[in-house]
């Protein structure tokens, strides 16, 4: 697993650093962090950079680091064009998920009793599977937010595909 693309996102991409660690993929975000910290961290942990500034993303590219820019506004189209440059997975494995917040892997809850005080009382009596983040604490689990994540990523799949037709060149 550790020979898994990782990345560094730039600072007006959040969302996007937030939907890597769903899919499994060690992401760096900070939104203090200026071009030059992102270049060197980039560097120094080899990882991908994903950014919407062509000044950064050219640096990078002059510096023979790898980097991925993105023009796209849509998430899937975003995802898709990921997908094709670092060969991403576009589909959940609960055991790789990072806590989106912070990039903790998320470790199951083995009772759910243990998370009783911690979802709505609804959530608990409707699930029996909960992910929680060591790190911050936070509960997951598979809710109804979940539909919307697996129809983006129908759509990210549809359009990877897409682009790998018209990128193949014979
Ligand atoms: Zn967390």
């Amino acid at each position: 697993m550790e020979s898994e693309p990782r990345f560094i996102v730039d600072n007006m991409l959040g969302t996007v650093a937030r939907w890597l660690r769903i899919l499994g993929y060690d992401t760096v975000y900070d939104d203090k962090a200026e071009d030059w910290m992102i270049l060197r961290r980039a560097q120094i942990e080899s990882r991908i950079i994903i950014t919407r500034d062509r000044g950064l993303h050219n640096k990078a590219l002059k510096n023979g680091l790898r980097s991925i820019l993105l023009w796209e506004e849509d998430m899937a189209e975003r995802l898709a064009h990921i997908g094709l440059i670092a060969g991403i997975r576009l589909s959940v494995d609960l055991e790789r998920t990072r806590c989106p917040l912070d990039n903790t892997r998320l470790v199951k809850v083995s009772d759910k009793r243990e998370v009783k005080d911690k979802v709505p009382p609804r959530v608990y009596e409707l699930h029996e599977d909960f992910w929680k983040c060591t790190v911050c604490g936070k509960v997951y689990w598979i809710g109804r937010h979940w539909r919307l994540i697996e129809k983006i990523l129908d759509e990210a799949r549809r359009k990877l595909e897409q682009y790998r037709a018209r990128t193949s060149i014979k």
